[in-house]
C-alpha cells in the first residue's frame, strides 16, 4: 500500500441510488443505507487519514448474490422469490451477518448493513469480516410450513456460497433462531456425512438444543444497556429511576426493555410496525412481551393508551432506543426527541443530518456498530463453542459479552475524547484502522 493520501480522496459512493419505498422525498435526498454508511465511511477516513487504496477496496461489498428460487406454496401452487447475500469483506475472518426477511430488503440496503457488520466486527476485534443477507417477502403472510421450505431452498441455492468457516449467518429482522437451524440442518445435510457435525458452526444465533450457545438470545439487548450503563457512568447519570422509549419491540427492543426494567428504569412508550403505545406510569416489558408473543404486535396492549409514532418520538424521556428498522431518525425525528442519549440499538436507524442536529442539541448519539455488537460477540462465543465442542454456561458468556462490551466501549470513549469526534467517528476509525494494518501487511495479491 502507498502513502497514506486523504487529500486526493473522493467520495467513495458509486453507483445507482435505489430509491427506498414510503420515505418521504426530503430523506431519500441524503440517500439509501448503503449511500449513508458510505458518507460515514468517507468522514472517519478523512479523520484518521485512511489510505485511499483500502478506502477504495472497502467502498463495494466482494461479493453480491442474487438467487431467484422457486418454493412450493401450502396450496400447491408455486411462487419464485428473491434472495440475496452480500459479502462485504474477510480480511479480518470469516463473512459475518444476519439474514432478514422483509417485504423492503434491497441489494442496497444489504449492502450497507454488511459493510456495518465489517466495522463492527472489526471494532470489537473479533476475528470476522461483514456479510448480510435476505429474502424480499413478508414472513407474517406464510405459515411455518412455508417460512420451512422457503428457508431451506434459500439454503439449498447459495449452496458453497455460505460456510462454517466462509460466511456465517445468523438472525436478524423477520428470522428467528428456528429459521437458523433450518439453515444449518439443510447446509449439514448436504456436505460430506462425517463431516456433518462440523458444520453446525454454518451459522450462529441457533436454538440451545441445535449447538446455540446460552446468552445469545438477549445479547444484543444485554449489550445495548452495558453501552447505556457506561454512557450513564462517564455522564453521572444514575440509570436507576430515569425513563426510556424503544422503538421496535422484537428481539433487541425487548430484551433492552426487561434488561432496563430490571435495573429501575421506567418504559415510557414503545411501538412496531403495526402501531405505538405509551403509559407515563410505565410499561412492564415481561407482560408485553407476552402480549406480542400472543399477536404479533405491542398493539392493542391492555396497560396503554395508543399514541402515533410522532407522539412516541416526541415523549419526553431519558434514554431512546431505536430497535426497528434503519432510518428511522430523519430531521423531524430528531428535532422531536426529548431525551439525553440515542442509543442505537437498530442497524442504521439515524441519517447524518439528523445525528448533527442531534448532536447540536446536546444529545448524544451512541452508534450502532458500537452498541448493538453483542449480538456479533456471542455469535462469536457460539461459533468457538461449536468448534472446540464446548459448552459454556450462562455465567461465562455473560461475563465475557460484558468485559467486550466495556473494553470496547471505553476504547471508542478514549479515542473520541482524545481526537474531538463524535462516537461514530470515533467508532468507525478504530475499525478502519484494524483493518487498514491487516491490508498494510497483507496487500492485494495476486
Ligand atoms: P425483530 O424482527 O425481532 O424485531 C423488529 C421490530 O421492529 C419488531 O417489533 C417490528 O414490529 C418492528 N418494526 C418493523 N418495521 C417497523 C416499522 N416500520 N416501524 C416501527 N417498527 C417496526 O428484529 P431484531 O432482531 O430485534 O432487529 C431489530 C434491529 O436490530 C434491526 O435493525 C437489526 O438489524 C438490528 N440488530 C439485531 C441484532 C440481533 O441480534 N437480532 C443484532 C444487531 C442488530
Amino acid at each position: 500500500m502507498s502513502q497514506k493520501d486523504a487529500q486526493s480522496q473522493t467520495p467513495l459512493v458509486v453507483g445507482k441510488v435505489e430509491p427506498v419505498k414510503g420515505v418521504e422525498p426530503s430523506k431519500q435526498q441524503q440517500g439509501n443505507l448503503y449511500t449513508i454508511v458510505q458518507g460515514q465511511l468517507d468522514k472517519a477516513a478523512k479523520a484518521m487519514n485512511l489510505s485511499k487504496e483500502v478506502a477504495l477496496v472497502l467502498s463495494q461489498p466482494k461479493n453480491e448474490l442474487i438467487i431467484n428460487f422457486p418454493v412450493k406454496m401450502d396450496d400447491g401452487s408455486y411462487r419464485l422469490f428473491k434472495g440475496y447475500r452480500v459479502q462485504h469483506n474477510n480480511i479480518l475472518g470469516p463473512y459475518k451477518g444476519g439474514i432478514r426477511y422483509h417485504e423492503d430488503v434491497t441489494l442496497d440496503e444489504l449492502k450497507g448493513l454488511s459493510a456495518a457488520m465489517t466495522w463492527k466486527s472489526a471494532l470489537h476485534d473479533i476475528p470476522f469480516g461483514g456479510g448480510k443477507g435476505g429474502i424480499k417477502f413478508n414472513p407474517r403472510l406464510h405459515s411455518k410450513a412455508e417460512l420451512e421450505r422457503i428457508t431451506r431452498r434459500y439454503t439449498h441455492a447459495l449452496g458453497n456460497n455460505i460456510g462454517p468457516e466462509f460466511d456465517i449467518p445468523a438472525p436478524d429482522v423477520g428470522t428467528t433462531a428456528q429459521m437458523v437451524v433450518w439453515i444449518m440442518d439443510t447446509y449439514m445435510n448436504v456436505v460430506v456425512f462425517s463431516d456433518k457435525n462440523a458444520m453446525r458452526r454454518v451459522v450462529t444465533g441457533k436454538t440451545i438444543n441445535s449447538g446455540g450457545s446460552y446468552g445469545r438470545e438477549a445479547a444484543t439487548g444485554t449489550g445495548v444497556v452495558h453501552c447505556i450503563l457506561e454512557w450513564a457512568k462517564d455522564r453521572r447519570f444514575n440509570l436507576n429511576g430515569c425513563s426510556y422509549t424503544v422503538q421496535g419491540f422484537g428481539n433487541v427492543g425487548s430484551h433492552t426493555s426487561k434488561i432496563l426494567s430490571r435495573m429501575g428504569a421506567t418504559l415510557v412508550a414503545t411501538g412496531d410496525y403495526k402501531g405505538y403505545i405509551a403509559n407515563p406510569e410505565g410499561l412492564n416489558p415481561y407482560k408485553l412481551a407476552e402480549h406480542v408473543q400472543a399477536t404479533g404486535s405491542v398493539e392493542g396492549y391492555k396497560h396503554s393508551k395508543p399514541i402515533t409514532r410522532d407522539e412516541s418520538f416526541a415523549m419526553e424521556c431519558d434514554v431512546f432506543v431505536p430497535a426497528a428498522l434503519e432510518l428511522e431518525i430523519g430531521e423531524k425525528e430528531a428535532k422531536a426527541l426529548r431525551c439525553k442519549v440515542v442509543a442505537e440499538g437498530a442497524n442504521g436507524p439515524t441519517y447524518p443530518d439528523a445525528e448533527q442536529i442531534l448532536i447540536d442539541r446536546g444529545i448524544d448519539v451512541l452508534p450502532d456498530i458500537l452498541v448493538n455488537s453483542g449480538g456479533v460477540m456471542v455469535s462469536y462465543f457460539e461459533w468457538l463453542q461449536n468448534k472446540r465442542s464446548e459448552r459454556w454456561d450462562l455465567e461465562e458468556v455473560e461475563n465475557r459479552l460484558e468485559s467486550g462490551m466495556k473494553r470496547t466501549y471505553g476504547i471508542v470513549r478514549d479515542f473520541r475524547e482524545e481526537r474531538k469526534l463524535d462516537y461514530r467517528t470515533a467508532a468507525y476509525s478504530i475499525a478502519l484502522d484494524r483493518i487498514e494494518k491487516a491490508y498494510a501487511e497483507r496487500g492485494i495479491w495476486p
